[in-house]
């Protein structure tokens, strides 16, 4: 199969170690300038003096429900240059530097990768060892969460069982297969020779979702200490977003998902109340967050306001640096509407439930 088969569905999230994140050009975007912190009790503390999320009686500030975007992006710089180091810290493993300069490791890597592909595949092989059962688990976390909410969902019987059964046979791919060249030659296309570029894609038609590895090594701690549960929640969007899209309303040449029918209320809600979500060609990205949001929503249930917003943080960060495009609404949409006008995350903020929240089927108000 080749690249031109696969039905690119996910944007780029940002850069590999040659191509630098413009996320950084992001940080301290929010339209308020609301700093808040990165993680942690002394970003608290940082917090509480330039506008701090947290009111007395340990409510989120109002601020948060008004703009979840700025509460999750504000200061994203400092997170993304975290993600980074993760990033260089993992490779660093396989290259055995400890070199930390951004130019000598870009010369380490230049080095590497002018070796060829049998270092290529070394490097995949290490990458699969580090990060694989951290991967796995994360997949398997999401894919039950998706299956939570499908089930939860106001659809008739049979188009449930449907995208159960869709669902749970969505494979889900975080490394190349070394026996298939078509897949190296893919994971290399889409996520760099060093494997590190913040992408994932899905392809609805063959049920299949691939991740970089470079996203689950966003997930590991700074100096390349990978936790399952950090790597869960710094995939749980993605992955329900990609897996969503196998149960989703894309639409592209050659391919219509048999479930797009299926949201034609919730594209006429949307398309009544926003301008970024006027375009058709956008709603099988939607949909897609519409699911990853769903996912989301059962991840945070339970949790109080900070730890849900902390956790947002983690999970959707990588929309920070987006903007819109033909398929993709911008990343301030994404966030300010399917994300947080889901009921189950407004709770868990603390926030009240918007009334005319777009439901699956067109519903406003729904308890979803
Ligand atoms: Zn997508």
């Amino acid at each position: 199969m080749t690249l031109s088969h696969w039905l690119v569905l996910f944007l780029s999230l940002g850069g590999n170690f040659t191509q630098k994140s413009n996320a950084r050009a992001l940080s301290g975007m929010g339209p308020h300038g609301t700093v808040v912190p990165s993680e942690g009790a002394r970003g608290v503390g940082r917090a509480r003096r330039e506008g701090n999320p947290i009111a007395a009686d340990g409510r989120l500030d109002a601020g948060v429900c008004r703009d979840l975007a700025s509460a999750v992006c504000g200061g994203r710089g400092g997170a993304e240059s975290r993600i980074e180091r993760s990033r260089r810290a993992i490779v660093r493993g396989f290259l055995a530097v400890t070199r930390t300069s951004a130019e000598s490791f870009s010369r380490a890597m230049g080095d590497v990768f002018g070796a060829g592909a049998p270092l290529v595949s070394k490097l995949s092989d290490f990458l699969q060892g580090r990060l694989g059962p951290a991967a796995t688990q994360a997949g398997e976390r999401a894919r039950a969460r998706l299956l939570q909410a499908v089930q939860d969902q106001a659809i008739p019987a049979e188009v449930k069982t449907a995208m159960i059964e869709r669902v749970r046979n969505v494979r889900i791919r975080f490394f190349p297969d070394p026996s298939d060249p078509d897949s190296v030659r893919r994971f290399i296309a889409n996520c760099g020779a060093d494997q590190m570029a913040a992408r994932a894609f899905a392809v609805p038609g063959e049920n299949t979702v691939e991740i970089c590895p470079g996203m689950v090594a966003g997930g590991a701690d700074e100096n390349g200490s990978v936790i399952p549960e950090a790597v869960a929640a710094s995939l749980m969007h993605v992955l329900a977003h990609e897996c969503g899209h196998c149960i989703g309303a894309d639409a592209a040449e050659g391919f219509t998902s048999e479930f797009r029918p299926r949201f034609s209320g919730f594209r006429g809600c949307l398309q009544s109340r926003f301008r970024d979500s006027q375009s058709d060609g956008r709603l099988g990205e939607m949909v897609a967050d519409f699911w990853g949001a769903q996912a989301l929503a059962r991840e945070v249930a339970g949790k109080r306001p900070m730890e849900a917003l902390e956790y947002l943080r983690r999970a959707v960060g990588p929309l920070c640096a987006t903007t819109a495009d033909a398929e993709h609404p911008s990343g301030r949409f994404r966030i300010n509407v399917l994300l947080a006008e889901t009921p189950g995350i407004a709770r868990s903020l603390g926030c009240r439930v918007e009334p005319e929240a777009c439901a699956i089927d067109g519903t406003v108000g729904g308890e979803r």
